[in-house]
């Protein structure tokens, strides 16, 4: 079984120049990714208009990667977080965020986080590993399955869920290619938007290769700050992400997102919005302002609403488009940074 390789990591053109290569007819590569991302199929007996000899070959060649989705809680605002087991037991994470007339899936990259933000939950579990292009691109078709099996129930794709996508490169790009094609769940590069605490390579090459979205959670406005609170920061220094930022190969109408974390007494102050707001001077972004999720066990405070309002403020008259993240799911711990996959012994799974 375990050398079987995992159909549902390969990309469209994959899947059709292997088929071909094994003498099908070209067509039968699209015919059968477009079943592998058809939702509630999850076999390849289920896939009914296959030739009855190329599903027995695809059985042998191939494993049908799923999640097993143990645990869903749902919020009081309608946010589902959805705990799922890997094939080795790990768990991993997945948001369902609803907003007006549309909802967003927040999709992990990695089993916990090598990044060591000290403000996040998800770093305090340690790198565990990288999930394979089908556990990331699953997580969607599981959001999707869970909200009735219509594609149209989500809209946008957002990575922010657990680990830093950019170090797991090589399959968030095919997770990318996957999700776009055509033939399957059919997103649009407008619609989904990768996060990244500043891995300078990779943004460089997501700029090249993928034209979706950009977010940076950039969270202090000096290297000094910036090192305190991620450790990233002192490989990738602000000023050399500031300038890559500067360079970005942005579509036209498109902005970079800026994340920017406000904790009490750390990065709130008005001295701080100006010097942010200096920083980021002609880079086509809008800031988004995440007031900060207090987390058993991390010694940060949520700011005060005046803090937020005035940081909003002085950006706003510097000409900045800046809106302020309302938290979602706080109450099931599904908010940004609270992911922390652990299902505790006496929480029974999902009946
Ligand atoms: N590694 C990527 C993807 C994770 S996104 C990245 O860093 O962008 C998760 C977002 O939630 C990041 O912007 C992160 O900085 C933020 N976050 C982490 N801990 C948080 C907390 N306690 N409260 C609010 N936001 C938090």
């Amino acid at each position: 079984m375990g050398t079987r390789a995992d159909i549902r990591s390969f990309t469209g053109h994959e899947l059709k120049e292997y088929l071909i290569m094994k003498g099908h007819r070209p067509y039968r590569g699209e015919q059968v990714f477009r079943w592998l991302w058809t939702p509630y199929v999850h076999s390849f007996d289920a896939m009914s208009n296959l030739p009855k000899h190329l599903r027995e070959e695809l059985k042998q060649g191939f494993h049908l990667k799923c999640l097993e989705p143990i645990k869903v809680q749902v919020s009081k605002d309608g946010t589902r977080k959805i705990a799922s087991r890997l094939e080795d037991n790990a768990l991993i994470e997945t948001v369902i965020i609803p907003e007006e007339g549309h909802r967003t899936v927040c999709v992990s990259t990695q089993v916990g986080c090598a990044m060591g933000c000290r403000f996040c939950r998800t770093a305090r579990m340690g790198f565990i590993r990288d999930l394979t292009p089908s556990e990331i691109v699953l997580q969607v078709l599981m959001a999707i399955e869970e909200l009735g099996g219509k594609r149209q129930a989500i809209r946008n794709i957002v990575f922010m869920g657990m680990g830093e996508p950019l170090m797991n490169y090589e399959n968030l790009s095919k997770a990318l290619h996957i999700l776009q094609d055509t033939s399957g769940m059919d997103f649009s590069k407008r619609r989904i938007t990768v996060s990244t605490c500043g891995i300078i390579p990779g943004i460089e090459r997501l700029g090249q290769e993928h034209q979706v979205g950009l977010a940076i959670s950039l969270h202090a406005p000096s290297s000094e700050k910036r090192s305190m609170l991620m450790p990233v920061n002192r490989q990738f220094d602000l000023r050399d992400l500031i300038g890559v930022l500067r360079r970005y190969p942005l579509a036209k109408r498109r902005r970079i997102t800026i994340e920017y974390l406000v904790i009490r007494g750390v990065n709130d102050s008005p001295q701080d919005a100006l010097e942010l707001s200096r920083i980021l001077q002609g880079i086509r972004v809008k800031v988004n302002l995440i007031p900060f999720n207090e987390v058993e066990g991390i010694p940060f405070k949520a700011p005060g609403q005046e803090a937020i309002e005035s940081f909003c403020k002085i950006l706003a008259e510097k000409g900045y488009t800046v809106t302020v993240r309302k938290s979602k799911g706080a109450d099931i711990d599904a908010a940004c940074g609270q992911l922390y996959a652990k299902i505790k012994d006496n929480e029974s799974p999902r009946g």
